[in-house]
């Protein structure tokens, strides 16, 4: 079959070594995704990525879906390549849409000639094609301010492109020219979210789960492997770093006054995801953080629980509303796997009045007792490093 893929790069105008950078890491990433559909030449010439198909052993259907998922790309479009000529363009319109023309009520012909070379204008070629094909179907009207279907012409460097109307790609910016962040994934709905939004910013993500045997479950651990391999049709593989945290928790329990647990709790995370994260090249934190939603999330706990590191740290969900959140959630499809009922260690010893004014002063007071840096070393020395791939098995 004589088809290929025509993706648009997106964002601003890009100039000089930054466009090459976003240019060899869209490319790079492009054909790391389609490595399980077959065979595919990958390159990338005025602006474009073409993803051309070497044999027909390539699953295109499959490798069609997987490119809505790449970010950096604002459309995309199933196209038939063939000679810089009208009779060959004719031809591809015809053998390769055909059948669409015959079932729309009216169209247009719309094309672009970026080899100037080419002996006919734009219009002149669309009124050319156009011409054809009103006559071999006389049932489809040519319209060419409202039409219900548009046959699109690109004379491009190598050859002639024939499609359809073109789709929506997934946005943003390719993953990668945003260097990498450590996000904090839980087992909640937030923090998928989060890590999706800075993948869609360019960020190649890494993932840190704490985990509190016995008090959650294998469940609860696989529920979160599981999130982050939904995450990854987005952002391609990434590593989850699985931190054993109830030895911390414990200590927590046994040394701190209970209004701080969480405080506490989550300043340990902090520091550990900075510690893990420093270590794999990350530049930032990611968390699924949104203001006011619980007691933990007031500008004063947040403060102290961000004093512990000196990363920034993302929350690119702390001001949406709930319902937004959902809405990606939905949109990405984590939101089913987040809402199954798991427990996550947040959960466990939960202050029944939680301090949401703390200062600085009071927290570190309150966490005076513990060993923090022993219990940190135990914490990484515990760590389970698990790599997590589109293409792996479901775990629930
Ligand atoms: P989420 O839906 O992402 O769980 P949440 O609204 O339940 O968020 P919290 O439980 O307060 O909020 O957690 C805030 C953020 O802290 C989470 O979005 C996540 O980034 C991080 N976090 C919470 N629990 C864990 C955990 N067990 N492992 C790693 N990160 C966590
Ligand atoms: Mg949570």
């Amino acid at each position: 079959m004589n088809e290929m893929f025509l993706m648009k790069l997106g964002e601003v105008v890009l100039k000089g070594a930054n466009k090459r950078q976003f240019e060899n890491r869209l490319r790079h990433n492009v054909r790391r995704r389609m490595e399980p559909f077959g065979n595919f030449d990958v390159y990338i010439l005025q602006s474009t990525v073409y993803i051309q198909p070497m044999d027909d052993q390539a699953d295109l259907d499959g490798a069609w879906e997987a490119c809505h998922s790449i970010f950096g790309v604002v459309s995309l479009c199933r196209c038939r390549p063939c000679e810089k000529n009208v009779d060959a363009i004719y031809d591809a319109v015809e053998a390769y849409l055909g059948d669409d023309l015959d079932m729309a009520e009216s169209f247009k012909v719309e094309s672009k000639r970026s080899d100037k070379a080419f002996p006919l204008t734009s219009i002149a070629l669309s009124q050319e094609i156009g011409g054809r094909l009103a006559e071999a179907h006389p049932d489809c009207l040519v319209d060419v301010h409202h039409p219900a279907y548009t046959v699109y012409v690109e004379v491009r460097d190598l050859a002639a492109y024939v499609h359809g109307p073109a789709e929506p790609g997934a946005g943003g910016l390719p993953t990668g020219v945003g260097g990498r962040g450590m996000c904090l994934l839980s087992g909640g709905i937030d923090s998928p979210v989060a890590a999706y939004m800075m993948a869609r910013r360019g960020m190649e993500i890494e993932c840190v789960h704490f985990f509190s045997y016995p008090y959650t479950s294998q469940l609860a651990k696989d529920k979160v492997l599981e999130l982050a391999r939904l995450v990854t049709k987005y952002c391609g593989r990434m590593t989850v770093n699985v931190v054993p945290f109830t030895e911390i928790q414990e200590a927590i329990r046994d040394n701190c006054p209970e209004e701080y647990f969480t405080l506490i709790m989550r300043r340990f995370m902090m520091e550990i995801s900075q510690r893990i994260g420093r270590n794999d090249g990350c530049g930032a934190l990611i968390t699924g953080e949104n203001l006011g939603q619980v007691a933990s999330q007031t500008m004063e706990a947040m403060a102290v629980t961000g004093a512990v590191v000196d990363m920034p740290i993302f929350m690119p969900l702390v001001g949406m509303d709930k319902e937004q959140i959902v809405t990606i959630a939905r949109h990405i499809g984590t939101m089913d796997t987040s809402i199954l009922p798991y427990e996550d260690c947040c959960t466990v010893f939960t202050p029944k009045h939680p301090k949401t004014k703390p200062t600085l002063g009071q927290v570190e007071h309150a966490e005076r007792k513990l060993d923090r840096e022993a219990l940190i070393q135990r914490a990484i020395e515990g760590v389970e490093k698990v790599t997590v791939r589109y293409a792996d098995a479901p775990l629930l």
